[in-house]
Parts: C-alpha cells; structure tokens; sequence
C-alpha cells in the first residue's frame, strides 16, 4: 500500500466513523461553521478549563474531507492547550496552501493524511472548516462563520 493509499484509507475511515461527534453538554465555547462553496455545516463544541481543551466535539453534514478534517482535529487537540492549537493550524494551514509561516517544523501527527487536499485548492475550504469554527468559538462569536 503506497503512503497515499494510507492517507485515503485513513480519511475514509474518519469519514465513515467520525470521533467525538456528538454534542457536548457542558461546553464553555461553541462555534457553527458553514462552506457554501461545498455545503459543509459542522458545530463545534469545545470544553476550556484554564487554558487546556478538556473535551471537544462536533455535529454536522459535509464532504468526506471536511467530516474527517473535523474528526482528525478533535483528537488532536483533546488535551492541548489553546497556544499549542493555534500552533498546530498555523502549520496544518500551511501544509494545505503551501505558504510558508516558518511552522513547518511542527509534529503534525495524523493532520498529515490530508497533506493531498493541497492539489485540490477548492478543498482547502472544507478541511479547514472546522479549525476556523475552532477561532471563532475561541473568540466567542456567536454568528456562524462562513469560509466565504
Ligand atoms: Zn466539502
């Protein structure tokens, strides 16, 4: 099995059985996300305690790439603290445009199956869904953000 049929296969079983999606029912921050460009809608539910993301999940509908954008980033950030997320989306988001921001340095973990959304430039919209619902929950903005 080559490294992208590794990739595909992991992004299809996220897909098919997405982590932590559910509601949460003690959040401090939610979010709701919306790509009209895909039809992408996901609400994020996250659990702050002091600077750390106890808890974190999330509810929706879209393509394959942005169900299992979502499920990857809420293992991911499951016990990371707020700095270290926004470290990680600085270089997911770069792993996926190419643009460099000096965080390629960064341990990227399973984000790395979605490195393949870079030759897809209208996907890039869809894997990053639910990380820009991460910044708006954090800056607790209640309107849902649309990546356009
Ligand atoms: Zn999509």
């Amino acid at each position: 099995m080559s490294l992208r049929e590794l990739y595909q296969e992991v992004i299809i079983d996220h897909n098919k059985n997405p982590r932590n999606f559910c509601k949460l029912d003690s959040c401090s921050h939610r979010a709701e996300g919306l790509n009209p460009l895909c039809g992408d809608r996901i609400t994020l539910y996250l659990n702050i305690q002091q600077d750390k993301i106890e808890q974190l999940s999330f509810e929706g509908s879209g393509c394959a790439i942005s169900t299992a954008s979502a499920s990857l980033m809420t293992e991911i950030l499951k016990g990371k603290s707020v700095i270290e997320a926004q470290t990680l989306f600085t270089a997911f988001h770069e792993l996926l445009t190419g643009r460099e921001t000096g965080a390629d340095h960064i341990e990227m973990g399973k984000l790395q199956v979605l490195a393949g959304v870079k030759e897809y430039p209208a996907r890039v919209k869809c894997a990053t869904l639910a990380w820009h619902a991460f910044q708006e929950a954090l800056h607790g903005n209640q309107r849902p953000v649309s990546t356009e």
